[in-house]
């Protein structure tokens, strides 16, 4: 259960900073054991991340290429993935995207050069977050465990369908349906925040709260782009986005979502 202590930082991937830990909770995502798919075409990279996340206990699949990768994805048991970018035939951003199109598991990209980073960034990937080689393998983890833990409880909402205003919001299918049954463009992180002000309506949640849910890290850790978002949420669900009263500015600490939900 997510209750409304605010979500601690991330780190902004851009300027490198590492987050603060909070290993306990996502250490009990563990059970029962987590599947991680490395996809990795070097040898030794990729056997020595296999024997590392291994001891570290969780399960681990290896792939030396997107194809095979693939193979081991359709099986379905897969948690999460490592994925270089740089692969001989289907590289990783490919594989990143086209993965993301019909599946939830977490997905980190791994770059082995700065022009990756421009790539991951500039795309719409889908990744969850990514490392830069070398990368230090302890990181690794705290963003391996940092990314179970959110797609835990993500995938562990019990709930699928929620009413307000006549609206239809699906959360697993990500989907948002105005009154006369049509689909509301939203984007993933718009679809985040908006799983969060739904899910604690009538209560206060704080602008840390719900970018702490925002997993698209191209938004960086600015409390502002909160705003942001949710200035775009209600040009698409309120009557006069200018006066609304759905998603309420409550000053100086964040937003409450007014509408019953049913
Ligand atoms: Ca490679």
């Amino acid at each position: 259960m997510w209750h409304e202590q605010a979500m601690p930082e991330c780190e902004n991937l851009l300027t490198g900073k590492i987050f603060s830990s909070w290993f306990p909770q996502a250490l009990s995502m563990h059970q029962p054991q987590t599947q991680i798919l490395i996809v990795e075409d070097e040898p030794v990279s990729r056997s020595s991340l296999v024997i590392y996340l291994e001891s570290q206990g969780f399960a681990v699949s290896e792939a030396e290429s997107a194809e095979a990768a693939e193979t081991i994805l359709s099986q379905g048991a897969i948690d999460l993935m490592l994925v270089d970018v740089n692969l001989p035939g289907k590289d990783g951003l490919r594989l990143a995207r086209e993965q993301r199109a019909i599946s939830d598991i977490g997905i980190i990209l791994v770059s082995g050069r700065d022009e990756d980073v421009d790539r991951i960034v500039g795309l719409e990937i889908g990744a969850d977050d990514y490392v830069c080689k070398p990368f230090n393998r302890r990181e690794l983890l705290a963003r391996i465990k940092n990314l179970l833990y959110r797609t835990g409880q993500a995938n562990h909402a019990q709930r699928q369908l929620y009413r307000f205003e006549r609206f239809t919001f699906d959360s697993r299918a990500r989907r948002l349906e105005d009154p006369d049954g049509n689909t509301v463009p939203l984007t993933r992180a718009e679809f985040e925040v908006l799983f969060c002000l739904v899910t604690h309506a009538g209560q206060v949640v704080t602008r840390d709260a719900l970018m702490g849910r925002v997993t698209h890290r191209q938004y960086g850790t600015n409390p502002r782009t909160v705003d942001v978002l949710v200035r775009r949420l209600r040009a698409k669900i309120e009557p006069d986005p200018a006066q609304p009263m759905l998603i309420c500015t409550v000053h100086g600490e964040g937003y409450s979502f007014t509408p019953r939900v049913t």
